[in-house]
């Protein structure tokens, strides 16, 4: 008889489904007569008006030319363009497809540069809904997408490689609360019944890693575990009814603490935005919705949300093929701490939780590729095909060498990048012995390895 699991694979689909898809990116495409920049500062002001969707914004990117230029690209979709200054002089500027080409006077490699680019945006969404923009009757969110569509908000290098910090101001009427990843660091009255609220994130971060949000909102700030400041941002109106779900945090906090090491900032919340957004993390800030909050799979979707502090935001994933590393890491640790509140304590109830996955891993295999090497519509095999290996590794490793091997992970590349290689490489040094063939079988080959430790785990509908 089949048992009963609490998560199942439907439940999943939803969870930062959009990371990983692949398709769209305008990133990293070269384009003829521009050169290469290293992005290091970002300062983004959006202006929220209600009744329109049309938002004036100013981008300041600090940069650093790595070769000789004199032309570089911006990624920008969705918006009109008004002036381009760089180190404070008028520079030429051409918009092609979703690029802002961007003519300085000519800069020497090396040299630092600023890029100021005012523009109008428009908060609109393709024919599809394929777009960044989630509208509410007064105020918006930013969806699940941001990889393939940051650049539809601000000007930005649209590269997850290239990790930078950032200043948001959002502008909104005084009624309404502006919302954007990191600390606020100034709340700023303005004529017309209007306030700045001004957003200050310090650590390096992923570009399609943020958050910006205008609404009907408040923050509910606390102390949490370990000296972490925890501050969550709610619908006012929700705000009472929302705080014994929102304390849960702490438990899961701790708990992916002892098992991943200290959390890798100094704030962390939950974003409980109005209107319908899958859940997703953005640094520091998960958005995850009021109803999903309260709902069945509501401690999977918070962990695995929360995983990515360590993997995805803190540790980022090198391209798009080491996204297991986010979502694999994301889904393994959110199915163990789902499995142990089902059965507390069990080790069995998380082996379950594998197994089911195991069981139709070949299947997703076929259909989205191996974890590490997916087909551009994916999702499903970095998240539970990644969990696997990890689970794969773990089995081979024990408990305890699995554990020294992931904080070692978190802590080597803590604010900056991993790659697969960097992931395989790491394991085997800290385990002392060679698990790349291990890893190598599970992350790249066609065919579901055997598990370790369970010779009776097959393929669903294989004979046994
Ligand atoms: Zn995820």
């Amino acid at each position: 008889m089949k048992p009963q699991y609490r998560l199942t694979t439907t439940a999943m689909i939803g969870v930062c489904a959009a990371l990983v898809s692949g398709t769209g990116i305008a990133a990293g495409e070269p384009v003829a007569g521009t050169g290469d920049y290293d992005a290091l500062d970002y300062a983004v002001s959006l202006e929220y008006r209600s009744g329109t969707r049309e938002m004036a914004g100013t981008t300041t990117l600090k940069a650093r030319a790595a070769e000789p230029l004199s032309g570089f690209a911006l990624d920008f979709a969705g918006g009109k363009v008004g002036e381009v200054t760089v180190d404070g002089r008028p520079a030429g500027f051409e918009t092609r497809g979703e690029k802002l080409l961007v003519f300085p006077h000519r800069l020497a490699g090396g040299t630092e540069f600023t890029v100021t680019v005012d523009y109008l945006v428009t908060r609109t969404n393709g024919p599809d809904g394929h777009g960044p923009w989630r509208e509410i009757e007064d105020g918006f969110a930013l969806g699940p997408q941001m990889y393939e569509t940051m650049h539809h908000v601000f000007p930005c290098k649209n590269d997850i490689a290239d990790k930078a910090t950032y200043t948001f101001t959002i502008t909104a009427p005084a009624r309404l609360t502006g919302i954007a990843t990191g600390d606020l660091i100034a709340t700023t009255p303005l004529g017309g019944d209007r306030t700045a609220r001004t957003y200050r994130m310090a650590y390096p971060m992923p570009v399609d890693d943020g958050q910006i949000a205008v609404g009907p909102y408040s923050w509910i700030t606390r102390g949490g575990p370990d000296g972490v400041t925890i501050r969550d941002v709610v619908p006012t109106a929700q705000a009472d009814r929302l705080r014994e779900t929102l304390a849960r945090t702490d438990d899961q906090l701790r708990w992916l603490t002892a098992k991943l090491g200290p959390y890798p900032f100094g704030t962390y919340g939950i974003f409980a935005p109005l209107g319908t957004i899958s859940p997703f993390e953005s640094q520091t800030m998960s958005t995850i919705q009021a109803a999903t909050l309260s709902a069945g799979p509501a401690d999977y979707v918070r962990v695995h949300e929360l995983t990515h502090q360590w993997f995805g935001a803190s540790v980022t994933q090198k391209t798009l093929a080491d996204n297991w590393i986010a979502e694999g890491h994301a889904h393994f640790y959110g199915a163990w701490y789902d499995a142990g509140q089902s059965r507390p304590g069990s080790e069995d109830a998380f082996a379950d939780s594998m197994r089911m996955f195991y069981g139709i891993d070949q299947k997703t295999r076929d259909r989205e590729g191996p974890p590490a090497a997916p087909k551009p519509i994916s999702g499903q095999t970095q998240r539970a095909g990644g969990a696997l290996a990890l689970y794969a590794l773990r089995q081979t490793v024990g408990p305890r060498m699995f554990e020294e091997i992931e904080r070692a992970v978190a802590a080597r590349f803590k604010g900056g990048l991993a790659s697969t290689a960097d992931y395989i490489k790491t394991a085997r040094e800290v385990a002392g012995r060679d698990v790349t063939a291990l890893l190598t079988d599970w992350l790249y080959a066609k065919k579901t390895p055997p598990m370790p430790g369970h010779p009776d785990w097959k393929p669903d509908g294989a004979a046994s």
